[in-house]
């Protein structure tokens, strides 16, 4: 989910444009399923960290609490489970900004249709949402988060049709973008993936009760079964009876996104139905092939290019040390919203273990480039600690596009690889050398290595290529304001 765009935003740290990383888990059908969720969402906090929700349903009502701040810190106490009763529970992990007047956006957010409660999770952004709003808005909607879930709430209330299945499904058909959805009724529980399948959603059980969430390690916390991934375009719904399948969506193309693989999904997550660890070996070997460098060790960059480092050194032949040890206690770097946090973050997250990197030529491993903030302290700490050559390989392509899809990547002119080509990008950072996987190589890595699915499927690869898989409504729009605007402000152009 995401906050819309221009005029509804009240974010003071808003520097570019507002997305949001998110992770959703549900449960139905657990005498402890406040419980569970908050320990699912706490396996899931990687993928936000700077709110957290829970709602539950006890056949009666529905109790929600949602906060600013860690699952740790505020799901884990009696008080608070006990004030969340129920078999049924939700709840939803996000990035997003401070400031009090977030919490609006923070969810599960909750609805009272006339066929009862409804509470949404969701993961993804959609890409028309800021454009349904304003004509939902011009219709009487009045909207209480700036949040594009909301969105299909209000659609979902607007709908001509009678039951609440197929007001969900004419909702769906109008929207655009990525959502994996959990969804919480007094009949069930429903999750949505959409016909993309952009982001990840998975289905598991535990004894009677089944479960859906973003990753598989939300199981594994909770000793629930993995049985399958939700696939592009089903929905499924969760009751007494069990679990029923439908898929409402015309056929198309799944396109996964393959940056899950490559940094935001968990090694021990199993996405699309390959291990996450092994493909950011393979991908690590893949680099150590394309771009082979004569150097005495291997760092990863931690933690996200420990997998990938691995594979580089053992495809390479060349040692591996942990030569940069990090400080657990403080969140992912790039999940801060200012520049000048995030710069302070890589020194406070970051340290040299110097004595494997004096008087050594170092390659550093990293899985992706964004920015360029943490490469550029990373070199600089390796030659402060005595490196004598650092030399980069970055375990993705450039990143060079904007992601609209759900995963935090700032707009085009932020991005390194937007503002300088590969020797301009070199320099920035100060490496002796620097290249990145190709798409190709990324692609060889995402095969499925038992032989059930030998070919990698088409991914949304769109932050490499720019080629973005569904229509970017908002983002259309909004550059023609711009465009028009620049015309305004200055007409002889
Ligand atoms: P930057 O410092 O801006 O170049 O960001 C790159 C670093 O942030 C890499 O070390 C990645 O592990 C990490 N990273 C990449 N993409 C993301 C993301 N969407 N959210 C959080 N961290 C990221």
């Amino acid at each position: 989910m995401n906050d819309a765009p221009g005029t509804f935003s009240t974010n003071p740290f808003d520097d570019d444009k507002l997305h949001e990383e998110c992770g959703v888990f549900g449960i139905w059908g657990s005498d402890d399923a406040t419980a569970h969720t908050a320990l699912g969402l706490h396996a899931l906090q990687h993928r936000g960290q700077e709110a957290a929700g829970i709602t539950a349903y006890n056949g009666k009502h529905f109790f929600t609490k949602r906060v600013l701040g860690l699952v740790s810190d505020n799901f884990t106490s009696k008080e608070v489970i006990d004030a969340l009763p129920g078999d049924n529970a939700i709840g939803h992990v996000r990035y997003s900004t401070a400031g009090d007047t977030d919490l609006r956006n923070c969810q599960p957010l909750f609805a009272e249709f006339a066929s009862g409660g409804f509470a949404v999770a969701h993961n993804g952004n959609l890409t028309n949402a800021t454009h349904l709003r304003r004509s939902l808005v011009s219709r009487g909607s009045i909207f209480q988060s700036t949040s594009d879930t909301e969105t299909l709430i209000h659609l979902i209330a607007t709908s001509h049709f009678r039951n609440l299945m197929d007001r969900l499904v004419d909702a769906l058909r109008q929207i655009e973008g990525a959502y994996s959805l959990v969804a919480l009724t007094s009949e069930g529980m429903i999750g949505v993936r959409d016909p993309l399948g952009v982001r990840p959603l998975a289905l598991g059980k535990l004894d009677d009760s089944y479960i859906l969430c973003s990753e598989t390690c939300a199981l594994d916390i909770i000793g629930a079964e993995f049985i399958r991934d939700i696939e592009p375009g089903e929905i499924v719904t969760i009751d007494e009876n069990g679990i029923k399948s439908n898929k409402p969506f015309p056929d198309c193309k799944p396109r996964p996104c393959v940056f899950e693989h490559v940094y935001f999904s968990r090694p021990d997550s199993l996405v699309g139905g390959l291990s996450v660890y092994d493909v950011r070996k393979r991908i690590g070997a893949e680099l150590a092939r394309e771009f082979p460098v004569d150097v005495d060790v291997v760092i990863p960059v931690p933690d996200s290019g420990t997998p990938a480092a691995i594979g580089f050194a053992v495809e390479a032949g060349l040692p591996f040390e942990l030569g940069i040890i990090r400080n657990h206690y403080v969140g992912r770097t790039f999940i801060e919203p200012s520049d000048q946090i995030r710069h302070f973050g890589v020194k406070l997250k970051h340290n040299a273990n110097r004595w494997h990197i004096k008087g050594k030529k170092i390659v550093l491993v990293d899985d992706s480039i964004v920015r360029g903030t943490t490469s550029l302290k990373i070199v600089e700490l390796m030659r402060q600690a005595g490196a004598t050559e650092v030399h980069m390989r970055i375990a993705s392509p450039p990143t060079a596009h904007a992601c609209f899809y759900g995963v935090d990547t700032p707009e085009r002119k932020k991005l390194l690889a937007g503002r300088f080509d590969l020797e301009g990008m070199r320099n920035y950072i100060g490496a002796d050398s620097l290249a990145f996987l190709s798409n190709d190589g990324l692609y060889r890595a995402c095969y499925q290595p038992d032989g059930r699915n030998e070919a990698a499927p088409q991914f949304c690869d769109a932050c490499f290529t720019g080629d973005y898989p569904t229509f970017l409504t908002d983002q259309s729009e909004q550059e023609e304001n711009n465009n028009q605007l620049e015309l305004i402000a200055s007409p002889g152009k």
